[in-house]
């Protein structure tokens, strides 16, 4: 795999854009780095009694159009640069979704697989409280991202309310339904994914009947995805992996019961009637569909001419390298781009603090309507910005997302 700093992609993937839209070289400068960003030491104390000092980061990107927005990851590999740019990557999803926000990201560098939920606990209370005077209902609103979940949030919003001696519901989103979590955003990200998918396959006039899926990552996004392609669509799920390793069926997989297998063991690994796929391999299968759903940097110039599939959508953040893009345009791969396919999460996110601030929430079928009210129209603006440029879905995805936060930029009087 190609080790290529992230930020260096994001940067990368801009400056593409500044050239295609002759942007102002200053306004250029400024749009290429954080507008804030706050490190800090995080002391827990663990089980066995000593305290470790874990390292935590939040980025805020751009807040010309309003406060900011995006995840928190716990993971092992987390570094500030990956930080930053999911944080840029924020700013332009949420443009791009039309929606009054920045974007910003937060991340702490932790194994939560090797940790108890008592440790867990307490490194999410001490991450709220070192944030708090940063973040806020009007600063910048966090959420779940990779292996973080809604019980996190809720100790999160708990201390941060605490704190501030008021409720702050609108603090974080991704909040259990109990704590003024929104219906429907457990399954945002893989839902909005998938109308982005149903209307690339009216644009490539496929059939999603019967329509052939490969699912990389089976978290929160990939699951979900696989569950309502079928269910939604009827599409067949032929190929499944998650982080241990992957199965493969002909005839199709039953995504409930894998999630079930994946729930008692662990992985998907060793779920009956299949045989094992890894995760490059599931790249290159011949189906119609492909959705990397796990981790940044799969699709590289190296394997970008071996996929076969004639949609990749994007449930993960930056699963495709730049030279890669450009070699899956050559080759008719209609790609929906990360920022675009998995915005369905903060577009619910957004929903649930509309909520939280009115004090009257919606039920599942409003959300599903509003959420499609959304992603299609993206959708089609990034397909029609495409055709019109001649340029690939990601960089019209930049081009619609730019030209929007530099609106705002302009209009505030910045540049
Ligand atoms: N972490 C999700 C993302 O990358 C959701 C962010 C949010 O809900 O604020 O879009």
């Amino acid at each position: 795999m190609d080790k290529l700093n992230l930020f260096e992609y994001a940067q990368k993937q801009l400056d593409d854009c500044a050239e295609i839209l002759k942007l102002d070289s200053d306004i250029h400068a400024v749009l290429r780095v954080p507008v804030r960003e706050l490190h800090i030491s995080l002391p827990v104390r663990m089980d066995d009694g000593k305290i470790k000092v874990f390292e935590g980061f939040r980025v805020q990107y751009n807040d010309a159009r309003g406060p900011t927005k995006g995840g928190i990851r716990f993971h092992p590999e987390e570094t500030v640069d990956t930080v930053r740019a999911l944080a840029a990557w924020m700013t332009w999803k949420c443009a791009l979704l039309n929606l009054p926000l920045g974007g910003a990201k937060g991340g702490v560098i932790c194994n939560p697989k090797e940790m108890s939920k008592g440790e867990l606990e307490r490194l999410c209370r001490e991450y709220a409280t070192r944030v708090w005077h940063f973040v806020g209902p009007e600063r910048d609103i966090p959420a779940p991202d990779v292996y973080t979940t809604p019980q996190m949030m809720a100790w999160m919003m708990d201390e941060y309310s605490k704190i501030a001696g008021r409720h702050q519901f609108g603090v974080i989103t991704g909040k259990p339904i109990s704590l003024g979590g929104s219906a429907g955003r457990g399954d945002a990200t893989a839902r909005g994914g998938l109308y982005t998918i149903r209307e690339a396959a009216k644009e490539l006039g496929m059939d999603l009947k019967g329509a052939t899926v490969a699912v990389q990552g089976y978290g929160n996004a990939g699951s979900f995805a696989a569950i309502l392609a079928r269910s939604l669509f009827g599409c067949k799920i032929v190929a499944i992996t998650d982080s241990r390793g992957g199965i493969y069926n002909d005839y199709g997989l039953d995504p409930e019961a894998v999630f079930e297998h994946k729930t008692k063991t662990g992985s998907v690994v060793g779920y009956p009637n299949t045989t094992p796929i890894s995760n490059e391999e599931i790249l290159e299968l011949d189906v119609d569909i492909l959705i990397p759903a796990a981790m940044e940097n799969v699709i590289t110039k190296n394997n970008a001419s071996k996929i076969k599939a004639k949609i990749v959508g994007e449930l993960a953040n930056g699963p495709t390298a730049p030279e890669a893009d450009d070699i899956l345009y050559k080759n008719g791969v209609h790609l929906i781009p990360d920022f675009l396919c998995n915005a369905g999460g903060v577009t619910v996110s957004y929903f649930e603090m509309v909520q939280n601030f009115y004090m009257y929430y919606w039920d599942e079928e409003q959300v599903h309507i509003r959420l499609d009210k959304k992603m299609t129209p993206a959708y089609h603006s990034v397909l029609e910005t495409s055709k019109k440029y001649g340029i690939n879905m990601r960089q019209a995805a930049y081009v619609v997302a730019v030209e929007r936060v530099v609106e705002a930029m302009r209009d505030r009087g910045w540049v």
